[in-house]
């Protein structure tokens, strides 16, 4: 049995898929049914009617997230269209509830004109307590994202774009550590300039590096301002482009401290590393086949080679699944409005901070004992270590009462305690 077929047989099982919906209230009597419908569901209505934030005590709207897509870059399998990404869509309600007991429903949407998708989007406001768009192309998910954050009071995070910066900026905080490096020094070469690789690069420089260190390539080569100036960059591209001459991503590496991966994979040869400054930092996250392996890699190089990639084979796993559960928990319990940068910055930071921690027994167990202790071959949290639910959480909540975006307060201490029971 090969892993599709396990896969196949595994969603076709019945009932086929992987989620159903369940009810949270008693429904065993005449009289509980008039509760949950007609006509005692009047009140509750009657309630919201007067004021909508009682919808978050009434109904389900807080725990609630919408996983929207319209599946036009899903995975690594391109524009497969909206149908046929609704078995990752549901996987990834499967991951909100498996990892912070989020509810989703999954939304697939068969709409190009992004006019229609936002007006679509914006209309099920609301439904959710917060929107998790998924798998959308770049550029247009750059302009869907900052349309829907700016109209809906509700969050609002393209997890691939925001995932992917916010788990390997807290593998940059501590990969530079370990490199004796500060942040604001460091040369950064990016492979790719698409929706990760945009994203990456501005959080980055809200953690701290500066913009004018970074160097972005994509098939054209660096993005310059030559290119820039030719019409030969997207909007977003432009902000990134340098003054230098044109090159390829050989010229990009070239001294630099880091190399940033979010392109395809093979691109990155041995040369190419050793070409880099000492101790170089190379995460080479292109799914499933990273820009260059991790073996080939780390051999390049007789000093230290940091090394992440997106695979769970190899240490230092670039994993979403360490970011969206917990940020959109910690957000959802103080109804927030939005998932803003000191939210995002705070989710890293509390990340890095939780890798140079001792790893309890339990953790080192469900990975096989291999030793987990900080250092270049542990430089991230690991998936199932259940300390990230209680550690990232209450921070990404702390962020967002400080920044002005809770609707509610918490005291710390005891929503803490909350999450442990
Ligand atoms: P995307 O929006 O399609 O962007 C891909 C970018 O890579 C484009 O800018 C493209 O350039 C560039 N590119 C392609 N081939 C290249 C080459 N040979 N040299 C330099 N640049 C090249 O895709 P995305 O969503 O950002 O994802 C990019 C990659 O990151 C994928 O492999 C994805 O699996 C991976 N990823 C990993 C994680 C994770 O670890 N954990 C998360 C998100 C994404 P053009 O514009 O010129 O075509
Ligand atoms: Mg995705």
């Amino acid at each position: 049995m090969t892993i599709d077929d396990d896969s196949l047989e595994y969603h076709r099982e019945s009932p086929p898929g992987k989620i159903e919906i369940s009810t949270t209230k008693p429904t065993n009597t005449q009289r509980d049914l008039s509760l949950a419908y007609s006509p005692g569901v009047a009140a509750p209505c009657r309630e919201i009617d007067m004021d909508e934030a009682r919808a978050y005590d009434y109904t389900a709207k807080g725990n609630l997230v919408g996983v929207v897509s319209n599946g036009s870059a899903v995975l690594g399998l391109g524009d497969i269209g909206a149908q046929a990404s609704k078995p990752v869509m549901e996987g990834k309600g499967v991951l909100f509830k498996r990892f912070a007991d989020i509810d989703v429903f999954d939304i697939e949407l068969d709409i190009d004109d992004p006019d229609a998708f936002v007006q679509t989007v914006t209309g099920m406001e609301p439904t959710f307590g917060g929107i998790n768009l998924e798998d959308i192309s770049a550029p247009e998910c750059f302009e869907l994202e900052r349309r829907l954050s700016e109209q809906m009071e509700i969050p609002v995070f393209h997890d691939d774009q925001h995932g992917t910066a916010i788990i390997s900026g807290a593998a940059l905080i501590n990969a530079s550590k370990i490199a004796g490096k500060d942040l604001s020094d460091l040369e950064i070469a990016f492979a790719g300039a698409g929706a990760a690789a945009i994203a990456t690069a501005k959080f980055y420089v809200s953690l701290g590096v500066e913009q004018d260190n970074i160097t972005m390539c994509d098939t054209g080569g660096i993005l310059t301002t030559r290119r820039a100036e030719a019409g030969d960059l997207d909007q977003y591209a432009r902000e990134f482009a340098r003054d230098l001459p044109d090159g390829d991503l050989a010229d990009a590496m070239d001294g630099a401290d880091v190399f940033v991966g979010l392109a395809v994979g093979g691109i990155v040869d041995q040369e190419m590393v050793q070409s880099m400054a000492s101790d170089p930092i190379i995460f080479a996250m292109a799914n499933p086949d990273p820009e260059i392996g991790y073996e080939k890699a780390k051999s390049a190089r007789d000093d230290s080679v940091i090394m992440a990639t997106g695979r769970s084979d190899y240490p230092n796993q670039v994993n979403n699944v360490l970011g969206f559960p917990f940020i959109f928990r910690g957000a959802l319990d103080v109804r927030a409005t939005e998932i803003n940068e000191k939210m995002k910055v705070a989710a890293a930071e509390t990340l890095a901070e939780l890798a140079r921690k001792d790893v309890p027994d339990a953790v080192v167990k469900a990975y096989g004992d291999q030793p987990l202790q900080f250092g270049p071959e542990y430089i991230i949290p690991k998936p199932l270590d259940s300390r990230v639910l209680f550690e990232v959480t209450p921070a990404v909540a702390e962020a967002a009462m400080e920044s002005g975006a809770a609707r509610t307060s918490i005291e710390t201490d005891t929503y803490v305690e909350d999450l442990e029971a």
